[in-house]
């Protein structure tokens, strides 16, 4: 189990952080923490992409050492918003890497996409405790990237909220005894809308999902249910459970974020109100815990909870991705590559809606599997399935 090694890293007050992807949705819900908590912890390093303003006001704000953006083209405007701060500025997907790799004592993978596969790697190899919020690092090199913790006795603590669940009520002393992992899953804002619906709905509409608060990418993917197959994959690295033994129940409410069933017939759930800064706060206090600001759960108000199996036909992404991890190697790399691609031109209003799983399922027929030997096979792969999807989208031809 990737998650679980022999020692566990004592914390140090204060802990030192780094936040790569201070300035999206699970970065600033960790900085939310931190400034509810400033004896407890100091900033080493932030990074965005290309928000420069909001990372700017963030590093001041924290006294962080360093604030880098991943495009080069923002590098002048970061150094002039820090200037006579004292704050070091830098730039480009290295400069993100490098910053990972500083000392700290913990440190947060926010980024989305496989962008942030590097930097998260790259605090892999300094042995770091790492929370990780960036599913898709695990999704596109699981094993490679599981074998990298082992090797350099790092620690993974899962953010997501569902596999933050599972590590809060499994038994790591009795892996063995575990029955299945029962990931669940909201059905997000078209839960209950037909394929000639999906068919009609706007970006506005996939953004707006009804529990959750995130970015615009993993909303689209809760919208299609991409997400749950990516936590499907996630999941299987993570807890090292085989496919077959992962089950993904619809749960509207978001109330129990998933469940572990052992083989005496117990089945533990975690519950909680659908924020962030809950599972965010159980990795940052790891292995203690720390009060948040999060509204209590009241079951009585909520009053009922409700199951239901998840719909592989109306949700194909579903399908896709258990079928890429049952074919494993590349399949996973390029199910993500090319989801990527499809959700930025849905979000860009170059794709329709279902287009998503289309796109996907064609890019995953045009290669099948691989092996995955090395990180530069992942890199090989990756592009392969961009540029496939790219030339599918030119296809499909849609103006924006
Ligand atoms: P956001 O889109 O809100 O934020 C993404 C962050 O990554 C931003 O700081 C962004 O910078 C930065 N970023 C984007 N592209 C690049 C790049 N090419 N190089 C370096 N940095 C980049 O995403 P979320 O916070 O919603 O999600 C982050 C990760 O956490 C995802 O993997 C998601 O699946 C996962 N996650 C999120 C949850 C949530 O509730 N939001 C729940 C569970 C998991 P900039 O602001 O400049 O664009």
């Amino acid at each position: 189990m990737s998650l679980a090694t022999p020692s566990i890293k004592t914390a140090t007050q204060p802990r030192r952080l780094s936040i790569l992807g201070s300035t999206g949705s699970i970065g600033c819900s960790t900085l939310d923490l931190v400034a509810r908590n400033p004896e407890a912890f100091e900033i080493e390093a932030l990074t965005a992409n290309r928000s420069v303003s909001r990372l700017a006001v963030q590093a001041k704000r924290f006294g962080a050492r360093q604030a880098v953006v991943a495009d080069e083209s923002c590098y002048a405007d970061l150094k002039e918003a820090l200037s006579g701060t004292g704050i070091e500025v830098a730039a480009g997907p290295a400069a993100v890497a490098e910053a990972a790799a500083r000392p700290a004592d913990w440190v947060m993978a926010a980024i989305v996409g496989a962008a942030g596969l590097q930097p998260t790697l790259a605090a892999v190899r300094q042995g770091s405790v790492i929370g990780l919020a960036n599913k898709e690092t695990l999704v596109c090199a699981g094993a490679l990237m599981t074998a990298e913790v082992a090797a350099h006795s790092a620690q993974l603590l899962p953010v997501d909220s569902e596999h933050n669940a599972i590590f809060q009520v499994l038994d790591l002393d009795q892996p063995d005894k575990v029955d299945r992992l029962i990931l669940t899953a909201s059905g997000g804002p078209f839960r209950t809308f037909s394929r000639d619906e999906m068919a009609a709905v706007t970006p506005a509409q996939a953004v707006a999902h009804p529990n959750w608060d995130m970015g615009a990418k993993i909303s689209v993917d809760s919208a299609s249910m991409m997400n749950k197959g990516l936590e499907l994959i996630e999941a299987h690295y993570l807890f090292d459970m085989a496919e077959d033994r992962i089950d993904i129940l619809v749960h509207p409410q978001s109330v129990i974020h998933s469940l572990v069933a052992y083989v005496d017939g117990s089945v533990l759930a975690q519950l909680g109100q659908p924020d962030m800064r809950t599972p965010i706060a159980y990795a940052l206090a790891w292995p203690e815990r720390m009060a948040t600001p999060v509204e209590r759960l009241d079951l009585a108000a909520i009053g009922r909870l409700d199951f239901e199996p998840p719909d592989e036909e109306r949700f194909p992404a579903l399908r896709l991705a258990r079928a890429a991890l049952r074919a494993g190697g590349t399949a996973p790399t390029t199910l993500n590559a090319a989801n990527e691609e499809a959700v930025a031109a849905f979000l860009d209003e170059r794709l329709d809606f279902i287009g998503i799983a289309a796109v996907v399922e064609e890019t995953l027929e045009a290669h099948p599997s691989r092996p995955l030997a090395s990180l530069e096979e992942v890199a090989s792969a990756d592009a392969a399935a961009r540029g496939t999807a790219r030339r599918l989208l030119e296809q499909r031809g849609r103006e924006p």
